[in-house]
């Protein structure tokens, strides 16, 4: 087999030219980082894990109506997506204070916000992705007024989907991380939401006892992390339980 051409390699994942022009593919690795890359680490099964929490994901939210990059899961650790060109911005929605908002503000984690906080980072690992404000955006052209207002709307919608959608199986989320992208077809743009949404980029705590099943299990050593996200994606109802000790992913 030919050896496909990689477009490009980041902390968790690689995206390799796609079998269609404007295609891609999105490859999840094991490796994991964290702290603006001074952990580093290894997580055996990760990839395969996010891979399939993300695609499900994805799916549910195509089908409310949420325009994603995400086409079709095409292996354990791969799926097809549309290339788009990603906006150099983080977009965190927060329901309850934890991460970088405690220490900011002094808060107390845990603490649920009144509404949802929507936030902007800049997407630059130089200088440790800096919380910015809708004018810095406008400012430096990263994107228009428009693409804020709809990457708000969405980032809001998302949140309500994945706040009911996690609650259903008592696990409370607290906040995620969402990339957008623009795709061009013709001369026509649309903003979609891109990269992934798994236990990497979101704060999952289990309703009743609090027990973190995200990566802050890997930021903090808190324990097995793959075990975290293991049981994020059995409540999603994502693993067969065809034998005890060996769980399949199911599609
Ligand atoms: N997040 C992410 N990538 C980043 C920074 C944050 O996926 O580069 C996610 C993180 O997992 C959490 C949310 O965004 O769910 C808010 O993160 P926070 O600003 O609290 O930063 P942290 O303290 O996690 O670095």
């Amino acid at each position: 087999m030919s050896e496909r051409r990689r477009i490009y390699e980041g902390k968790a994942k690689i995206l390799y030219e796609g079998p269609t022009p404007g295609t891609l593919v999105q490859h999840f690795k094991d490796d994991a980082t964290a702290f603006n890359n001074e952990k580093h680490g290894t997580i055996e099964g990760k990839g395969v894990l996010n891979n399939r929490i993300s695609e499900y994901i994805f799916t549910r939210l195509e089908e409310i109506g949420v325009a994603t990059h995400f086409i079709k899961p095409l292996n354990m650790r791969e799926q097809l997506i549309k290339e788009v060109e990603i906006i150099p911005l983080e977009v965190v929605v927060r329901n309850i204070a934890a991460g970088s908002i405690v220490k900011r503000l002094g808060l107390e984690e845990g603490k649920s916000l009144d509404r949802p906080l929507v936030e902007f980072y800049y997407k630059n690992d130089d200088l440790g992705d800096p919380l910015i404000g809708e004018e810095h955006i406008a400012a430096f052209e990263w994107a228009s007024r428009g693409e804020v207002d709809d990457m708000v709307a969405v980032a809001l919608r998302v949140n309500d989907f994945l706040s009911g959608m996690f609650g259903a199986v008592n696990i409370r989320l607290v906040d995620f991380k969402v990339e957008f992208g623009r795709h061009w077809e013709g001369d026509v743009v649309q903003v979609l939401l891109a990269d992934e949404i798994s236990p990497d980029n979101c704060r999952l705590w289990d309703m009743t006892s609090g027990e973190k099943l995200d990566k802050d299990r890997f930021r903090h050593d808190l324990g097995d992390v793959l075990e975290g996200y293991q049981d994020v994606a059995k409540r999603l109802g994502l693993f067969s339980s065809i034998s005890p000790t060996k769980p399949v992913l199911v599609s």
